[in-house]
């Protein structure tokens, strides 16, 4: 199979031969962040913009730290650095940025849907690092990366999503991707945080944490997206943490030993997850991190030799 894709805007989209390759690719550029000496040539050359209107630790560093073993140039641009602060409308910034002559762009906007509208707008390379509630495909990438180094497979896998499915991107992006792998998916938390007809997804529902763990392989722990909720959906966080909080002492009553534990990050101790569980033996946060890089190195590369192909054809 090849990659034909010259951008990387959601999982939806995507098949599960395509996912698989971009899982494949990161298994093989994996290594090279252990090595002493962490860069390969492969996209030198290339600038790389990464664009974030919104807050980002994880995700902009993994990007840049990715163009950059890969040998790219990067700059980073936020919002209240840019001309944005002055008034310039997101359309004619991007404008600018391409008429310098960068090769790709990764975005991460509040609003659903920027970066499909600005892959018909600019010429550069798209990557969506996040778009308000809808999909941010390498996070779930690289959390479909990490279920399949744990646990061999992800066929089959009993994955639950826990926590605040309604205002969640990751969650959004992950059950399009599990289920195109063919894992099992189930949804749980408060029932106004799960968007009404989420079974079309093709996942199972439930408002038990018991339920929602006792069969699960893996958890997926959710952060409270509270800057996107509007009031009244949560009693209180302090009523949440106890019904849906993920601590040592539910796990023993409700899951497996050796449920895997994953948080897309930042987490709220405490809230969803008390300290002990997120560094707890069977806790994967951090090597989800270590594997974002990797994932995203797979991206930039697939998606800037798909452009390199079609420039030869033209
Ligand atoms: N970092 C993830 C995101 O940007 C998860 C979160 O913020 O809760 O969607």
């Amino acid at each position: 199979m090849e990659w034909t894709r010259g951008d990387l805007l959601g999982l939806e989209e995507l098949d599960r031969a395509e996912i698989e390759m971009i899982l494949d690719t990161a298994a093989s550029f994996k290594e090279i962040s252990s090595r002493p000496v962490k860069k390969v040539p492969t996209l030198r050359g290339r600038t790389i913009v990464l664009f974030f209107f919104e807050p980002s630790t994880r995700t902009r560093s993994s990007f840049e730290l990715a163009a950059k073993r890969l040998s790219a140039d990067s700059l980073n641009i936020s919002t209240s650095t840019s001309a944005l602060s002055k008034g310039e409308t997101i359309k004619d910034t991007l404008r600018n940025i391409e008429a310098m002559q960068v090769d790709i762009i990764v975005i991460r906007h509040s609003s659903s849907g920027i970066p499909w509208a600005l892959s018909r707008l600019v010429a550069p390379a798209i990557i969506n690092a996040g778009d308000g509630c809808h999909e941010h495909p390498t996070q779930a990438l690289l959390d479909m990366f990490t279920i399949k180094e744990k646990l061999g497979k992800i066929e089959g896998v009993n994955v639950t999503i826990l926590g605040d499915i309604a205002h969640s991107r990751v969650a959004r992006s992950n059950i399009w991707g599990l289920r195109k792998m063919g894992a099992n998916v189930t949804v749980c938390g408060p029932r106004t945080l799960l968007p009404r007809d989420i079974e079309k997804m093709g996942v199972i529902v439930t408002d038990n944490l018991k339920d929602g763990l006792k069969n699960a392989d893996v958890v997926n722990v959710l952060r409270i997206q509270r800057e996107r909720q509007k009031a009244g959906l949560l009693p209180s966080l302090r009523e949440y943490a106890q019904r849906f909080g993920i601590s040592s002492e539910k796990l023993r009553q409700f899951a497996r030993k050796d449920l895997l534990i994953m948080h897309p990050g930042p987490t709220n101790p405490g809230v969803e997850i008390t300290p002990e569980v997120a560094e707890s033996k069977t806790s994967v946060i951090l090597e989800q991190v270590t594997n974002g890089v990797a994932v995203r190195m797979a991206v930039l590369y697939l998606v800037a030799q798909a452009r390199d192909e079609t420039k030869e054809e033209e």
